[in-house]
C-alpha cells in the first residue's frame, strides 16, 4: 500500500447525476477543467440511478451526461471512499492501492443518498432486501427469472423497481405501498405539471400492468428458515400472507449527510443546509443532490449544475437555473408529502426483532437506554461494518432518536487508512 497526495481546486465527492453535473459545469470553463476532480467508492460513473450505463446503455438521459462528464476534462477518481475530513481543505480517501490526501480549494458535496429500512420480524432474513439494491443485484447478473417477487415499503422506487425487474423475468406477485390512495391520488394530478414524469409514470405503469398494487399496506413479519417463504400484510383492518422467494422491502431513502457534518456542515430537519447557490454553512462548501433533500435525478442534476457554476463563481450562469430548480423542489416537497411514513410503521418491531444486524442487538436492549450514544456505547449498536447506516437511520424513526455527531471514519475503511488518518490530524 502506498500513500498518495492530490491536489485540486474543486473536488466534487460523489459521481451520481449531482457530481457529474457539478463537475460539467465547473469544468464548461477551460481555466477550471484540469483542476476539477470528482472522487466516488464505486467502479463506475453514475451513482445509484445510472449504475450500469457504462456497461449497458439504455437511458438517452444518463448516456448524455456520461458522455458531457467524459469530454470535460475534469479526473475521475473512482474507487476510492472518502472516509474523513480531518482539516479544512483536505479529505482523506481510501483506493486499493492505499490511502489517499486529496487537498481542496473548494469542496462540493454530491453523497447522494441509500435506502431506509425498518426492522420488523424477519426483516434479516436471506432474501429480504432493499427494492433498490435487489435491482443492483439484478443488474449484476443475480438469476431472478421465474421467482416470485413481494415487494412493499414506500416510495417511487417500488413501482420503477416492480417494472425493472418484471424486465429480467421475475414474478411481481404484489406491491404493497404503505401511502394511502388519497395521498398517492393527489401526488399523480401535482404530475400534470411535470409531462416528462407523468410519461415516466405512464411507461412503469404499462410495465407493470396486471400487477396487483395496493396502497396503505405494509409488511407485519417476513417468515422462513434458510431464506425468506412468505410475508404477512396487513392494511390495518385485514392481514394476510402471501408467499415468495423474494422480499424487496425499502421505506423510501434518507441522505448521506455522515461526510457533510463531518466537514462541519448544519442541518436542517436532516437534511444538509444550503442557501440559494447550494453553499453549506462551511466557507466554499458547496452541496448537491439527495444529501439537500430527496427529489430524484433531476433535481440532482439542477442542484449539481448550479453548485459547479457557483464554486467556479459563475453566478449568472447559476442564477438561470433558479426556476428550473424551484420547479424541481416543488416536486421534492409533493414526494416528502406523499410518502411520509405512518405511524404503525414505527411498532412493527418487537423487543425480539433486530434492530442491529451488524452487531446482533435487539431493539428491546437499545430501548433500555435514553439516547443512541448511550445504547452505541453499551450495545454496540451502530458500531458495525454499516457504522450505523442501517441502525441509526431505523432508530431514528423508530425511537425518534438523532445521533448527536459523526466519527471518521463517515465509511468502513482499513486500519492503515485510519492511521493516516490520526497522522494527518
Ligand atoms: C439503491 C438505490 C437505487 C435507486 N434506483 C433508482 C431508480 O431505479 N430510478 C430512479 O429514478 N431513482 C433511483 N434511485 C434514486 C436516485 O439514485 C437519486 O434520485 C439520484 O441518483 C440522486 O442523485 P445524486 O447525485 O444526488 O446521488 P447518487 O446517485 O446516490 O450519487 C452519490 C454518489 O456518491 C458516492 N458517495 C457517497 N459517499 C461517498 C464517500 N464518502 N466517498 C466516495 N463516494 C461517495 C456514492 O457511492 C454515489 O455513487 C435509487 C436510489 C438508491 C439509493
Amino acid at each position: 500500500m502506498s500513500d498518495a497526495h492530490f491536489q485540486f481546486e474543486i473536488v466534487i465527492v460523489g459521481a451520481g447525476p449531482a457530481g457529474i453535473a457539478a463537475a460539467c459545469a465547473a469544468a464548461e470553463f477551460s481555466e477550471f477543467s484540469e483542476r476539477v476532480a470528482v472522487v466516488d467508492d464505486t467502479p463506475w460513473l453514475g451513482g445509484q440511478i445510472w449504475r450500469g450505463e457504462q456497461a449497458r446503455p439504455k437511458q438517452p438521459q444518463a448516456q448524455q451526461w456520461l458522455d458531457k462528464f467524459r469530454k470535460c476534462g475534469a479526473t475521475l477518481l473512482d474507487r476510492t471512499s472518502v472516509i474523513a475530513a480531518p482539516e479544512n481543505g483536505l479529505l482523506l480517501a481510501e483506493h486499493a492501492d492505499g490511502p489517499r490526501a486529496i487537498r481542496w480549494q473548494k469542496l462540493i458535496l454530491a453523497t447522494g443518498a441509500r435506502e431506509l429500512f425498518l426492522p420488523f420480524p424477519g426483516w434479516t432474513l436471506p432474501n429480504v432486501m432493499g427494492p433498490g439494491g435487489l435491482q443492483a443485484l439484478v443488474k449484476n447478473g443475480w438469476p431472478i427469472s421465474g421467482r416470485r417477487v413481494v415487494i412493499c415499503g414506500t416510495g417511487p422506487l417500488l413501482l420503477a423497481v416492480a417494472n425493472g425487474l418484471r424486465g429480467y423475468g421475475a414474478k411481481i406477485v404484489s406491491i404493497n405501498e404503505q401511502a394511502s390512495w388519497g395521498s398517492l391520488a393527489g401526488f399523480g394530478f401535482g404530475l400534470l405539471r411535470h409531462p416528462g414524469k407523468l410519461f415516466q409514470g405512464a411507461g412503469i405503469g404499462a410495465g407493470i400492468f396486471g400487477v396487483p398494487f395496493r396502497c396503505g399496506t405494509w409488511p407485519v413479519k417476513a417468515e422462513g428458515e434458510d431464506s425468506v417463504r412468505s410475508v404477512t400484510l396487513t392494511n390495518g383492518s385485514k392481514t394476510w400472507t402471501e408467499d415468495c422467494d423474494v422480499l424487496a422491502c425499502g421505506f423510501n431513502l434518507v441522505p448521506n449527510v455522515e461526510l457533510p457534518v463531518a466537514v462541519g456542515c448544519d442541518l436542517q430537519r436532516g437534511f444538509v443546509r444550503v442557501d440559494f447557490m447550494q453553499a453549506t454553512t462551511v466557507a466554499n462548501v458547496f452541496c448537491a443532490g439527495e444529501p439537500t433533500g430527496i427529489g430524484g435525478a433531476d433535481c440532482a442534476l439542477t442542484e449539481g449544475r448550479i453548485a459547479g457554476y457557483a464554486a467556479t463563481g459563475q453566478s449568472p450562469m447559476a442564477e438561470q437555473l433558479f426556476g428550473k430548480r424551484d420547479r424541481w423542489h416543488a416536486f421534492r416537497d409533493a414526494l416528502a408529502k406523499t410518502y411520509a411514513l405512518r405511524a404503525e410503521l414505527k411498532t412493527l418491531a418487537t423487543n425480539d426483532t433486530l434492530l442491529c444486524r451488524c452487531e446482533d442487538v435487539t431493539l428491546g436492549r437499545v430501548r433500555q437506554f435514553s439516547g443512541w450514544r448511550e445504547a452505541k456505547l453499551l450495545t454496540r449498536c451502530g458500531m458495525g461494518s454499516c457504522q450505523g447506516r442501517v441502525c441509526g437511520a431505523a432508530a431514528k424513526v423508530v425511537l425518534g432518536w438523532g445521533a448527536e455527531s459523526v466519527r471518521p471514519p463517515v465509511l468502513p475503511a482499513r486500519v492503515g487508512s485510519l492511521i493516516t488518518t490520526e497522522i494527518q490530524r
